[in-house]
Order: structure tokens, then sequence, then C-alpha cells
């Protein structure tokens, strides 16, 4: 059985080729699509920028199906984003493509370099939000999508 992901996609930079942030996002959902089998995709939202990084980003979330563990996976995004231009650097600057492993069917998973579900999933409604629309009920132990994202909007009804 291959293992699902919600990968969370932001975009808050235009690309040369590709355009703006919403374009971004569409083009990684397209490269997703053609590197792994893409299950089904949010529609984009646009956000105000999240911890200084300057400009409005745009995001969703896109469920893909794979053989690869999450180290490996990890490593296919992190190329995809230098595909994409992106440079490393300061954490919260702007990227213009972000990509990340919001949950994956294998529950838990730890590594140096990987935490899954993401350490800022309950926190993030850019991401929560999105991935409610396409996965609900997908569950985190005794809470599920709908449940964190119900939690978050009631503390901060602006997101
Ligand atoms: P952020 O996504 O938090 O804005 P980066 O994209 O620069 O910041 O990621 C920093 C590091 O976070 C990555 O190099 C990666 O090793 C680590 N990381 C830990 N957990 C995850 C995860 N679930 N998905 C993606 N990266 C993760
Ligand atoms: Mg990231």
């Amino acid at each position: 059985m291959p293992h699902l992901y919600a990968i969370a996609i932001g975009s808050n930079r235009p690309h040369g080729r590709h355009g703006r942030p919403p374009q971004v996002v569409e083009a990684a959902i397209a490269r997703l699509d053609g590197e792994f089998g893409l299950f089904d995709a949010s529609p984009i939202v646009l956000n105000a920028a999240h911890g200084g990084a300057g400009r409005d980003f745009a995001n969703t979330v896109a469920l893909v199906e794979s053989d690869l563990e999450p180290v490996e996976m990890l490593a296919r995004l992190k190329a995809i984003e230098a595909d994409f231009g992106r440079r490393r650097g300061r954490r919260w600057g702007p990227r213009v493509l972000d990509l990340d492993i919001a949950l994956w069917s294998g529950g838990k998973f730890r590594s140096r370099q990987l935490t899954i579900p993401h350490p800022q999933l309950a926190r993030r409604s850019f991401v929560l939000q999105p991935l409610a629309a396409i996965a609900p009920d997908w569950s985190l132990g005794p809470l599920a999508v709908r449940h964190l994202t119900g939690r978050l909007a009631r503390k901060r009804p602006q997101g």
C-alpha cells in the first residue's frame, strides 16, 4: 500500500516563468501530480503575510500518494523547492515555494530533520483550512482535522 501525504504548499514571491504566487502554487500542484499520484488539492487561498515574511501568501494543501518514506519524501520536496528557485536562508523570508509535510498516513514520525505531523499544524489556519476542505476526517489521535480547524477558528476569528 502506498503512503498518503498531505503536502502544505505556500508561495509569497513571484516566479520568473510561472508568475505570481497563486500561479506558482498551481504549477507546484501540477508538479506534484507529475511526480506522485495526486489525489486532491484544495482551492488556493490568499493569506496575509505571517511571521514578518513581507508579501502575501498563496496557500493550499495537496494529497499525494507515494511509496516514498518520509525522509525521502522531504528530500524530493526540497529538490522541487530548489527547482522553483527557492534559496534557503532566512526561515521566514519571502519564498518562491515552500512544501511542507503536514501529515502522512503512517501517523507520527520524528527524525533530526523531520517531524510529522508538522509541529506548527495546529496553529496554522492557512494549512488547516485547506486541509479541512479535502480531508476533514483525517485523524490525529483522538482529534480530527476538523476539530483542530474549529478550535483555531474559535481562538482566533481572524485566522
Ligand atoms: P518553514 O517551512 O517552517 O517555513 P523551512 O521550509 O525553511 O521553514 O523548513 C525548515 C526545516 O524544517 C526543513 O529544512 C526541514 O528539515 C524541517 N522540517 C521539520 N518538519 C518538517 C515537515 N513536517 N515538513 C517540512 N519540513 C520540516
Ligand atoms: Mg518548509
